[in-house]
């Protein structure tokens, strides 16, 4: 029987080639129409487009020169390909979702503070918002997940969070005198990871990956006031477990003393409105007997552990206010009491000059205050400080 003639290796391998070429193309097709339509211009284009471009030229390169091409180049390119294909399909599903089920004041108010808290931090490049099952962020493409369905004000103290991580990488120091660029937080990070590693049982790595997290905390801190402490422990924190690393983690016994460190050494920056005495005084009449109310027994003040990490709280927001403008401390004050008061009222605006962090830190506010309000006088409130987070700034 006369078979058709078969396909040679550099048919097969050279079509293989041409699919994933095809692929790309069509993903970034659906990324180009997705985002035109949901009005958000170029930028994400241009990061995947070049996240992508790398890749792409080294498929082509394949593709032209087949007989030549190894299967093995082939497939580093692919592996190569698919976390970023993975981040891609995120941002495009997100996108969908915003258009089609997600509460629109909530992608808003949190694109309104993630956006503004950039610029207070000084850092040029802004984070893409994608949707999952819990919040991270993806340093490759600074693309943050929020969790699906937690879509009120009071899950945005978490994103502020993750925005730590990604201030952490992405603040600059210009160091003198080779007027170079150095990352300041993740060199302290790292030294810090050095000198816990000497004396303790960790590995640097774990050292680090906590500084880390501790340093994302700290951030959120400093950016948000003590709304971002109380969100921690009345909504993420496992206090029955306080003395447990979690892995990736360090223990929630850890991080709030941290914090608490965090909000004293704020109460002594300096300030026009010489409120940030208020800082210390919420961390010990508040965060702190709140914490302990939830049965976590936080370790003595003068225990050598519970001072270290008090004290890596402190160093952490000297970096941050060496390193940030100004106005990204949390401008606490009189301002805030007021519209956690009037948020129950449905105020049709802020008043001038409120930060969306201030709508949130009033919402939080507001809560310590109503915390047995019930559930639909909490959801009133949360659109409430969603619609005036929109429109602050
Ligand atoms: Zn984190």
């Amino acid at each position: 029987m006369a078979t058709a003639a078969l396909p040679d290796r550099n048919a097969l391998l050279a079509g293989r080639i041409g699919q994933e070429l095809a692929d790309l193309k069509l993903m970034m097709r659906a990324l180009r129409e997705v985002s035109a339509e949901a009005g958000i211009g170029k930028a994400a284009q241009q990061r995947f487009g070049m996240l992508l471009a790398d890749a792409t030229g080294q498929l082509q390169g394949l593709a032209d020169d087949p007989q030549h091409a190894r299967w093995a180049d082939l497939a580093a390119e692919q592996d190569k390909l698919t976390p970023v294909k993975r981040e891609l399909l995120a941002f495009v599903q997100g996108l969908l979702m915003q258009r089609s089920v997600l509460e629109r004041d909530f992608v808003e108010a949190t694109t309104r503070l993630l956006d503004d808290l950039t610029i207070r931090s000084g850092i040029k490049r802004d984070v893409l918002l994608s949707v999952d099952v819990s919040e991270f962020l993806a340093p490759s493409t600074s693309m943050m997940r929020f969790r699906f369905t937690d879509t009120t004000v009071w899950a945005l103290p978490s994103m502020v969070h993750e925005l730590g991580h990604h201030a952490a990488n992405h603040l600059l120091a210009e160091t003198k005198p080779e007027y170079l660029y150095s990352r300041p937080v993740v060199a302290h990070l790292g030294t810090a990871a050095v000198a816990e590693r000497d004396v303790s049982d960790v590995t640097e790595k774990k050292a680090r990956d906590w500084l880390n997290e501790l340093f994302a905390d700290v951030y959120a801190t400093y950016a948000l006031g003590p709304a971002y402490p109380l969100s921690v422990i009345a909504l993420r924190a496992v206090p029955d477990g306080f003395d447990d690393d979690l892995g990736t983690h360090p223990s929630w016994n850890r991080r709030v003393v941290t914090m608490l460190g965090a909000l004293h050494e704020m109460s002594e920056r300096p300030s026009s409105t010489d409120q940030n005495a208020r800082f210390a005084l919420f961390a010990d009449s508040v965060v702190e007997p709140l914490w302990r109310s939830t049965g976590a027994e936080p370790l003595p003040p003068d225990d050598p552990a519970a001072q270290q990490s008090a004290e890596q709280g402190r160093d952490m927001v000297r970096k941050l206010a060496a390193n940030t403008p100004a106005d990204l401390l949390y401008p606490i004050g009189a301002d805030v009491d007021r519209l956690a008061t009037g948020l129950a009222e449905q105020p049709a605006g802020p008043p001038d000059g409120t930060t969306p962090a201030q709508v949130v830190g009033a919402a939080w506010l507001w809560w310590l205050n109503h915390w047995n309000a019930g559930r639909w006088l909490t959801d009133q409130v949360s659109r409430s400080a969603l619609r005036l987070c929109v429109m602050a700034g």
